[in-house]
């Protein structure tokens, strides 16, 4: 098996020999792959903006190939690329106004992460002020009641009197 060479744009491999990978490279489908690799990365708006006033490259559109490539003076762009290219100036805009709202949807998730945290330390203050309000519910179980003179640790909450002076005469 002989060396494979593997194309990025394309995402796929071929065998690796020089009118193999000039073929591939000279394909409609690899150029198409790779002009819209680096139209990706840039900005439709501006594409548009460089190519409309060009005036379409007749060698390009006759057999879609042109040596000048990128620099060739004349628009390479077909009917079709400018119609993707206005589509993705709206998808760039949306996705601009998306990733500001999403920004927005960041703050708002942390603002309802904090009213959830200051909600769950509500409940749990308030569980835990709710122990002791249960605890004082409590009462002396039944065959502790009959038991005279029980210790004030043992005593329920509720029959005691926690008043200031109350408390500072257990001592
Ligand atoms: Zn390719
Ligand atoms: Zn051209």
């Amino acid at each position: 098996m002989g060396k494979r060479y593997y194309c990025d744009y394309c995402e796929r491999s071929f065998a690796d020999h020089a009118e193999g990978r000039k073929k591939h490279l000279n394909g409609v489908q690899h150029q198409r792959l790779r002009k819209q690799h680096y139209d990706r990365f840039r900005d439709a708006a501006n594409i548009l903006a460089e190519e409309l006033p060009k005036k379409p490259c007749k060698r390009f559109g006759q057999t879609g190939q042109c040596d000048f490539g990128t620099a060739c003076r004349f628009s390479h762009l077909t009917y079709d690329d400018i119609q993707r290219l206005r589509k993705q100036v709206d998808i760039d805009r949306f996705h601009r106004s998306n990733s500001l709202s999403s920004s927005l949807t960041g703050s708002a998730l942390l603002n309802s992460w904090l009213t959830k945290r200051a909600e769950r330390l509500a409940t749990t203050k308030s569980s835990t002020s709710e122990n002791p309000a249960s605890a004082l519910n409590w009462t002396l179980p039944n065959h502790l009641q009959s038991v005279p003179n029980l210790p004030v640790s043992v005593m329920p909450p509720s029959v005691l009197d926690f008043s200031e002076e109350n408390v500072s005469t257990w001592g």
